[in-house]
């Protein structure tokens, strides 16, 4: 039993599915969309309508323990990096960097570097 794998340091991403995100860097560069979901482990998220990639598929082949019963190509968004997007303010729409604050209810929320106002959602993941 060797254990000489160094596990990747698992980061909290601010980032959670449902956020509204632009693409600041790369192809598509200037896109919005809304992170479907997060990758911590990789540092990456996978944004709709971003990084659109085709995979050709031949029917019959087995992806993911599924059998794919008709080939053909499909689109599919491939994950980029989390550093490439940033959150888009719902106060004041514009891309923001966040930092970090404790709201009085004891919640963990982000709060837009331009207006100050504090960014909430319902997390749907567990905190570490
Ligand atoms: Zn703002």
């Amino acid at each position: 039993m060797l254990k000489n794998k160094p596990q990747p340091t698992r980061r909290w991403l601010d980032l959670a599915p449902g956020d509204p995100v632009i693409v600041v860097t790369g192809k598509d560069k200037g896109k919005q969309g809304e992170v479907l979901r997060t990758i911590p482990d990789k540092h990456k998220i996978v944004v709709k309508g971003v990084n659109i990639l085709k995979r050709h598929t031949k029917a019959g082949a087995r992806r993911g323990g599924v059998s794919v019963a008709q080939g053909g190509v499909v689109d599919f968004e491939a994950p980029l990096d989390y550093s490439n997007v940033m959150l888009v303010c719902p106060s004041c729409s514009r891309p923001t960097r966040t930092k970090h604050t404790v709201l009085e209810s004891g919640a963990r929320a982000l709060v837009c570097r331009h207006c100050g106002e504090p960014y909430e959602r319902v997390r749907k993941t567990e905190a570490q």
